[in-house]
């Protein structure tokens, strides 16, 4: 099953799953993510903020929430549909995905895909493909994008950096 690819960094092999290379640390070691997007983002990231700050009636948090969060992540549309640029796994809880990146960056491809296999059975997680379109709904500080098929009223976390027009 071809599910390596060479890190973009340091060049060993690294699993298509991975959000970053266990042997170098780089961030989405086998997708296109641009750094200059870091650049846009950090700018994106004051201007949200002072939305979010002069904002205090109910009723603006959600709208200065999305401007906060379109700031922050100009590549990804919220509220509209978006392509995931590269494979990537979608789960219902946050955590779950967390601990199958960590079987990832702990180079246990195995008891990564022992767990993605049961996740994905138990419809906890579901894969994504490159191509697919989402929509997304929300993002949170720890570079995961909520996001739903068109059509279906299920969402899934997924990593950030595989979700927009990279
Ligand atoms: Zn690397």
């Amino acid at each position: 099953m071809a599910t390596e690819k060479p890190c973009k960094q340091c060049q060993k092999p690294v699993s298509i799953w991975a959000s970053t290379c266990p042997h170098c640390g780089k961030v989405g070691p086998t997708s296109s993510v641009k750094t200059v997007a870091g650049g846009i983002a950090a700018i994106g990231l004051i201007i949200g903020l002072f939305v979010m700050v002069i904002s205090d009636d109910g009723s603006e948090v959600r709208e200065s929430k999305v401007a906060a969060a379109t700031a922050l992540h100009p590549d990804i549309q919220f509220g509209s549909l978006n392509p995931i640029n590269h494979a990537a796994v979608g789960c219902h809880h946050k955590e779950r995905l967390k601990a199958l990146h960590d079987y990832i960056n702990e180079g246990d491809q195995k008891a990564f895909d022992d767990a993605l296999a049961e996740a994905v059975f138990i419809r906890e997680c579901t894969l994504f493909k490159k191509g697919d379109k989402v929509y997304a709904e929300d993002v949170n500080w720890h570079g995961q994008v909520k996001v739903r098929r068109p059509g279906e009223t299920t969402f899934w976390w997924t990593d950030r950096e595989r979700v927009g027009a990279y």
